[in-house]
């Protein structure tokens, strides 16, 4: 089933990345961390449909986005960044294989901390606190961090930033296994999402640790 939207504001969340509201349109239904086909209806742009995930929970008025924009890809994201209050999009689904499973090690990189948002926000209004969760989040740099300050904010959550360029605060690291271990465990239940070569490198250090595929919630953003 599809559904047509329109843009109330988008406002920039860092250098390459914009916050988007929509009306929440009727009949439209979703899991926390699911994600949807989005289509832009402008010239030339239809028949684009890419994947992104609504950071809003599904019982709330309006459909939010955090969205990252690639200019060099001269595709959709680009588009996304330059639509303003107004524009329309159409959007199909829900799908996806992030959901709330409970408490555990969120890893994400870059824009694949999307479908965290959703579960972690779904998981402090259902419990009140995210005692027993962690965030491990891993960036270019300190500049491409979204949300930094809402999860630093977010009751209960531990929170592990680390970037793979030098400057700013935080550290520079890779998600090796012995990085990981500090805060995984054998038992713990991992949700894992990013890009392809981070998603294949954190599997094979959770393997390494001892984690079972099915203690394994994952999803790529390739
Ligand atoms: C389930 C799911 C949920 C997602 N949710 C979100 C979300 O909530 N927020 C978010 O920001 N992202 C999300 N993503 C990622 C998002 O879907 C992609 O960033 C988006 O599809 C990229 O679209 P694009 O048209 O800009 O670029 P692409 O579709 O990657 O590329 C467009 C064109 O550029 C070319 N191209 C590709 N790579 C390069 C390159 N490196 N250099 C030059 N040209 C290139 C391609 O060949 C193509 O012709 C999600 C992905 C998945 C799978």
């Amino acid at each position: 089933m599809s559904h047509e939207l329109t843009l109330k504001s988008i406002e920039p969340v860092t250098h390459d990345t914009h916050h988007l509201v929509f009306d929440r349109p009727e009949g439209f239904d979703f899991e926390p961390g699911q994600g949807v086909e989005l289509h832009l209806l402008k010239d030339g742009w239809e028949d684009e449909g890419r994947p992104f995930t609504p950071v809003t929970l599904p019982d709330e008025d309006t459909l939010e986005f955090v969205i990252k924009s690639y200019p060099d890809h001269d595709g959709v994201t680009e588009q996304i960044g330059k639509m303003s209050a107004g524009d329309k999009v159409r959007i199909k689904g829900p799908f996806g294989a992030i959901s709330d499973e409970g408490p555990g090690v969120f890893i994400a990189g870059g824009a694949g901390v999307t479908p965290m948002i959703a579960v972690l926000r779904k998981r402090l209004r259902d419990h009140g606190t995210l005692e027993g969760s962690t965030l491990v989040f891993a960036n270019k740099t300190v500049d491409d961090i979204i949300w930094r300050d809402k999860f630093e904010a977010m009751e209960g959550l531990t929170c592990a930033f680390v970037v793979d360029e030098p400057g700013g605060d935080v550290p520079q690291q890779r998600l090796t296994r012995d990085y990981l271990r500090q805060f995984v465990e054998p038992e713990s239940r991992c949700y894992l999402c990013g890009p392809p070569p981070m998603m294949d490198a954190v599997r094979e250090a959770l393997h390494e640790i001892g984690v079972k595929d099915d203690r394994l919630i994952e999803e790529d953003m390739g």
